[in-house]
């Protein structure tokens, strides 16, 4: 890996602090399409990872998988007037079949055959609603068929004029959940339920803690009843929008035509719900767990968790700590860890440290002739402090240190998120946090459309949820921290990406 150039410290520079981690770690590169993102192996490995384990957990709440294609007709956009508005903006679109040679030199040897333009004009999906529910109309007929619950893994396309990689990208890769249900009790539940799975996703795997909520309508999903989301805040203390649940009511049934016969004989139409994360995750993990060294990726989604790195001067004890890292790596695989064996010997350890700290790898063993002497191993973990482990139990010393480092990294997460939170905020304190230090601000709400785009247009700052009870004050406000009037609930406002 050559990286001359040294990671701009977040203090800095947080944006700059960010590509260089993305960077040093190898985990995506842009690319020569503007807006597009290229995910190098290390970074596509963090994704193969959070799939295999969101998956899991799509799968054991009932969802099958299945694909739908990446054209949609462009009248199909138009039938759910909010829908249509929401993504009009960023749409890609597909109106020719062919190219033709032109006979001219260079990059005019090719053009547009205009004898191929569509008649209907495919839009490249940038989510795929419309297209699922034209299909739900086929094939549910009767309450038998419901509920019905559907999830898709693709790529979506959404044309952006800024990119930040993993953040924001013309192209992303996410999943998307689909389902169809007989009233709106049973979209509520499967809202609900996807918002709590998200929530242990996040928890459990990415060590990013969130609190949990419902959007307000001017930042609910265009054509959704009601938007449910996780948020997580970042060490720059802007928040991140992690994942969304939509409860999409009955206007994509009715847009679409999807009824059911009913157990009592009538007709209705169906509930629906739509839920989504992407890659924007790596982006959160990344800004929410690394420092000035690099990427520190929590132990359960590390593309490797352990590096060993044997040390030796002469050919001898080459061969005898290279033995021995062989014989570790194989125990600790065995016991179902992602190791990495590092025998270069045209690098310096120091060097190789330097590397695999960049990688974002949880822990790392250093083995010397004179541990090797002693019948043991130096431990460090990426996120501080170095310490023998016993070549015997070495394999119980590393499963130890992940499993601590990955709930240290909530638990950290968790403090910083608490200290960056100021609860029963007034405009005053608001004002100030929203031009400097940022976090979560909880204060009291009008209800008022027009109050919150005063906000959003004054600070730059929303409202990222009106927040579960469980993460709400104890004290209800009861006046608008912005405008004074009576507050209708308690909101958690951010400058967020
Ligand atoms: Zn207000």
């Amino acid at each position: 890996m050559a990286q001359a150039q040294k990671i701009t410290p977040r203090a800095k520079d947080f944006s700059e602090w960010y590509g260089d981690v993305i960077a040093h770690a190898q985990l995506a590169d842009y690319s020569p399409v503007r807006g597009c993102m290229v995910i190098r192996p290390h970074g596509y490995r963090i994704w193969e990872l959070m799939q295999r384990a969101l998956d899991d957990m799509i799968r054991a709440t009932g969802h099958k998988n299945a694909y739908f294609p990446l054209f949609i007709p462009m009248s199909f956009l138009a039938k759910e007037a909010e829908h249509v508005e929401g993504f009009a903006k960023e749409v890609a679109l597909v109106t020719h079949t062919r190219l033709r040679a032109t006979g001219k030199p260079g990059a005019d040897a090719i053009a547009v055959d205009p004898t191929s333009a569509l008649d209907e004009p495919l839009v490249v999906r940038p989510t795929s609603e419309t297209i699922i529910y034209a299909m739900f109309a086929k094939w549910i007929q009767s309450y038998r068929d419901l509920p019905l619950l559907l999830n898709q893994w693709a790529n979506v396309v959404r044309w952006e004029r800024r990119t930040r990689l993993f953040l924001r990208t013309t192209e992303f890769l996410w999943q998307e959940g689909h389902t169809a249900h007989a009233d709106e009790a049973g979209a509520e539940r499967e809202a609900r339920t996807i918002l709590d799975l998200y929530r242990r996703f996040a928890e459990d795997w990415m060590a990013m803690p969130v609190i949990t909520g419902v959007k307000t309508d001017s930042e609910r999903f265009a054509g959704a009843l009601r938007t449910y989301a996780i948020e997580a805040l970042m060490q720059d203390n802007k928040a991140l929008q992690a994942g969304t649940s939509h409860n999409l009511g009955q206007n994509f049934a009715k847009a679409f035509t999807v009824q059911y016969q009913t157990a009592a004989g009538g007709l209705d139409y169906v509930w629906n719900t739509s839920w989504g994360v992407s890659t924007r995750l790596i982006g959160g993990l990344i800004m929410l767990h690394s420092d000035d060294n690099g990427l520190i990726a929590p132990p359960r989604l590390a593309p490797v968790q352990v590096a060993i790195v044997p040390i030796w001067k002469s050919d001898e004890e080459q061969g005898q700590v290279s033995g021995i890292g062989h014989q570790v790596k194989a125990d600790l695989e065995k016991a179902g860890m992602r190791v990495e064996l590092d025998v270069r010997d045209n690098l310096k350890p120091g060097a190789k440290y330097y590397e695999w700290e960049a990688l974002g790898v949880p822990v790392r063993l250093e083995i010397g002739p004179r541990d090797v002497a002693a019948g043991q191993v130096m431990l460090a973990r990426r996120t501080g402090g170095k310490a023998p482990a016993s070549l015997a139990e070495v394999t119980t010393a590393v499963a130890t240190a992940l499993e601590e480092i990955q709930s240290g990294l909530l638990a950290a997460a968790r403090a910083r998120r608490e200290q960056n939170s100021i609860r029963g905020v007034d405009k005053q304190t608001f004002l100030e946090r929203t031009q400097g230090a940022g976090g979560f601000l909880y204060g009291g709400f009008c209800g008022q459309a027009s109050c919150e785009a005063q906000i959003k247009e004054q600070t730059g700052a929303t409202i990222r949820v009106i927040p579960d009870p469980e993460f709400r004050s104890p004290q209800a406000p009861t006046t608008c921290m912005w405008c004074g009037m009576a507050a209708v609930a308690e909101a958690v406002w951010a400058q967020a990406y």
